[in-house]
């Protein structure tokens, strides 16, 4: 692509020393990219227009779009950070999000039983899909989603499915369900209190309070209706559980197991897999529940029977260790209790307060971390990693209790 070509031989001149012409390059390549995009959507047009977007809310709502290539950044990044999961569960199940959610469970109690009456998904489900996709609405993502999606319609790897997704955007922003001023969310098109994608939105986003309009930004009761919608149409089981903790036998193999390889709960009782606490399996699961054995850090940490239940808010975005977290938080928010098998590891996660806390004692020390906001990014790591090798840690640069308790 001639972009590409421009951003190129930019670099290349600048490492041979000729800064002008690379500054000079640099700017001759943004216009380019402009004239590209705007060649891209005069292409996208007749498309859109065959995807039921009239030419004139094509131009309404395409015409001032300028392209942020920074999202293009985020599509190729590979992360090469991991998180471990206790790391990733610390901070989306902590105290916070636990009491936050009974808040809310209490606050929608109204709205709640409604939807449980209607799609026959309970409340603590509902409300823990809500609490990890948007933190219960309060983290929505902030890029335009006709530019974001626009963007990736026109460069980078994926164009095809995210030309789908622009499209859905427009028809969204044509039918009046959002404004356009309010149509924002992730970097890759997710937004609202669901983060449902436009396609999603269109398939399954339901006006649960009647005022004539989806809305997935401003409207919770909408919200609560298309997150229990979109369960019942991925399958969701009425009155089964996502799933529960287990004890395995020492000798057990756990090899070829897995959330989709299911067996009979009587078949894993023969197998000596008893409730967390010793008793029968027989005493949580009718025997011929069919259920597969999902170990995210191996037999030496906590072991789940999941069903059914638990594959369908898997559907919701493609990770086990993501529907583990909104299935164990939805246990959390009914009174239930922390795994009772500790996670491999000496140095568990931090919750986010307490990854306030660490923050703000790097920035007591001079390191230039920016805000302390709970979030880890790479200049956080980097101040770790320099503590860690003065305290003599391993110096990884993970947010653990280890450095934590050492700084404190
Ligand atoms: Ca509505």
């Amino acid at each position: 692509m001639a972009t590409r070509f421009h951003i190129k031989s930019g670099i290349s001149l600048f490492f041979h020393g000729i800064t002008l012409i690379s500054l000079a390059l640099a700017a001759q390549s943004a216009q380019a990219q402009e004239s590209d995009f705007t060649s891209c959507m005069n292409r996208l047009q007749p498309e859109a227009q065959k995807a039921g977007i009239s030419s004139r809310s094509f131009k309404q709502f395409t015409g001032n779009i300028v392209p942020d290539m920074s999202i293009l950044e985020k599509l190729d990044y590979q992360p090469e950070f991991r998180q471990p999961i206790w790391d990733y569960l610390a901070a989306l199940v902590d105290d916070q999000r636990i009491q936050e959610g009974k808040q809310n469970l209490g606050l929608y109690k109204d709205t709640l039983s409604r939807v449980q009456a209607r799609y026959g998904v309970d409340p603590a489900t509902v409300v823990a899909v809500w609490g990890v996709e948007s933190n219960f609405g309060q983290t929505f993502g902030k890029y335009p989603l006709a530019q974001a999606l626009g963007t990736l319609s026109c460069y980078g790897r994926r164009q095809a499915f995210f030309q789908k997704e622009f499209f859905a955007a427009l028809r969204i922003l044509q039918s009046g369900d959002i404004a356009p001023e309010r149509l924002v969310g992730s970097w890759a098109g997710a937004f609202g209190h669901t983060q449902f994608m436009p396609t999603t939105f269109e398939r399954l986003a339901v006006d649960f309070d009647a005022d004539g309009q989806r809305d997935l930004m401003d409207n919770v009761d909408d919200a609560l209706g298309s997150t229990a919608n979109y369960l019942v149409k991925n399958g969701w089981q009425t009155g089964q559980p996502w799933g529960f903790e287990v004890k395995l036998p020492k000798d057990m193999s756990i090899a070829g197991e897995g959330r989709r390889k299911k067996r009979s709960i009587q078949t894993w009782a023969s197998k000596g897999v008893t409730a967390v606490n010793g008793k029968a399996l027989a005493s949580l699961a009718a025997p011929s529940t069919q259920a597969g054995l999902l170990t995210p850090a191996g037999a030496n940490g906590p072991a789940f029977l999941v069903f059914k239940n638990f594959d369908v808010i898997y559907s919701y975005n493609a990770a086990e260790s993501y529907a583990l977290a909104i299935a164990h938080l939805a246990d959390r928010l009914r009174g239930g209790e922390a795994f009772q098998t500790a996670w491999p590891t000496d140095d568990p996660g931090l919750s986010r307060a307490e990854r306030i806390v660490l923050q703000k004692k790097l920035l007591q020390k001079g390191y230039a971390i920016g805000e302390a906001d709970g979030l880890i990014g790479s200049k956080t790591r980097e101040a770790i990693k320099a503590e860690q090798t003065r305290l003599g840690l391993k110096a990884d640069g993970r947010a653990g209790q280890k450095i934590l308790k050492a700084l404190q």
